[in-house]
């Protein structure tokens, strides 16, 4: 048996075919296919706006440009994510402060959350990046609730979950993306993610005005907005009225998308019987802890994630049979990078616990019944 990847990308024929499309046609950026993903995924997502850009690295930059970020901000989220969630963040100058995970669901613990916003004396605490862990959506009705409590703003990073929701209190279903709790959202098209697009990224939001500074300021901050104009010298005339960069997609990417989306339901579909199928497996088992899923969301699976005590030992076994187990993640606080902004081990007890003991076991739509228990058979064989 070949190898098993933690997580692989699908490309069907008719992927193929609507990338050759637009590589035989007038337009290979800034053509139609762009507002065609756009569209289509606001309305997967159940979101007013979606403004698609090079990567989900670029749509948390331009979240933090967007909402005014500057040298002196504090900005809260998570350790365990991928430091994208932070970095996006820092290179508008913030400073990151860190908030533990939930034991049980790994998102951010929002009691701390409370805590850390009720101590603040500093006053310099502006927005709450919080992150569907692995797939699990954050309750963000009480994440807004507290939010709006200190006058701060939240971004959702939903690199892991799109397609993925919760019940609110009024009994309405809120899809990752929605707009209606967080300010803005953003998803990633990297082909480990649900959505393959080679790279790409998409923001979602309901504000006309941020998402307005988020489709000029991924093309240099600049417009032909008559509105914005200071003059206007005739037809080929625009302006350059913030410092922008070039964060576009592609039509060549967002063609792929926008096939891959046509897909998103049976994908989400066969991640969640996988997950049920390594669920059962392991239940009986009392070194493998699984996940403890609230029976209120639907999880978008991205990771399917076990916590062991023998975690290094179980990792080194299921490489050395071909099984390519991942870790997710280490904590962001960690990071060389981090640690030089002062943060160390036992800043977040809950993080740095997880970190040793979990292991991510493969999970993608093309997971053969074959591969799965095989999967299966070598992790109970290590026990
Ligand atoms: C993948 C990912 C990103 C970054 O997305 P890119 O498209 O690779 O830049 C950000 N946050 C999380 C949680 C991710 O998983």
């Amino acid at each position: 048996m070949k190898p098993i990847p933690y997580g692989k990308h699908t490309i069907t024929e008719e992927d193929i075919d609507s990338v050759v499309e637009v590589l035989r046609s007038d337009f290979l950026t800034q053509g139609p296919k762009i507002p065609e993903f756009e569209n289509s995924f606001a309305e997967f997502c159940g979101a007013r706006y979606a403004a698609a850009v090079s990567n989900g690295t670029a749509a948390l930059h331009l979240c933090a440009l967007a909402l005014d970020v500057k040298p002196g901000d504090v900005v809260v989220t998570t350790p365990i994510t991928f430091v994208a969630s932070a970095n996006g963040f820092r290179y508008c100058g913030a400073e990151i402060k860190f908030c533990d995970i939930d034991p049980v669901t790994k998102l951010m613990d929002l009691d701390k959350l409370e805590e850390i916003l009720s101590e603040d004396q500093t006053g310099r605490i502006k927005g709450v990046v919080v992150v569907d862990f692995a797939g699990y959506p954050v309750n963000t009705e009480k994440l807004r609730s507290i939010a709006d409590r200190y006058g701060l703003w939240i971004v959702e990073d939903a690199c892991h979950a799109p397609g993925a929701y919760f019940i609110d209190s009024k009994g309405e279903k809120i899809k990752c993306g929605n707009g209606k709790y967080a300010d803005l959202t953003v998803f990633s098209f990297h082909p480990v993610k649900h959505i393959a697009a080679g790279e790409g990224g998409m923001i979602t939001t309901n504000n006309a005005g941020l998402y307005e500074k988020i489709t000029r300021l991924r093309t240099h901050g600049i417009t032909k907005n008559n509105e914005l104009l200071s003059k206007n010298d005739g037809g080929w005339y625009y302006e350059m009225v913030d410092l922008g960069y070039n964060y576009r997609i592609t039509d060549i990417q967002a063609a792929l998308g926008l096939s891959q989306l046509g897909r998103i339901k049976a994908n989400l579909d066969r991640r969640n019987a996988v997950a049920q199928i390594y669920n059962d497996g392991f239940k009986e088992n009392e070194n493998i802890t699984i996940g403890n899923i609230s029976k209120d969301i639907f999880h978008a699976y991205h990771l399917y994630i076990i916590e062991v005590k023998e975690r290094k030992e179980l990792y080194d076994y299921l490489h050395a049979n071909g099984v390519l187990a991942q870790i997710h993640y280490i904590p962001a606080h960690l990071m060389p990078y981090y640690r030089r902004l002062g943060w160390s081990e036992g800043d977040f007890p809950n993080a740095e616990r997880y970190y040793q003991q979990c292991l991510s076991l493969p999970m993608f739509p093309s997971l053969t019944e074959e591969e799965l228990k095989y999967v299966i058979k070598k992790v109970l064989k290590f026990y």
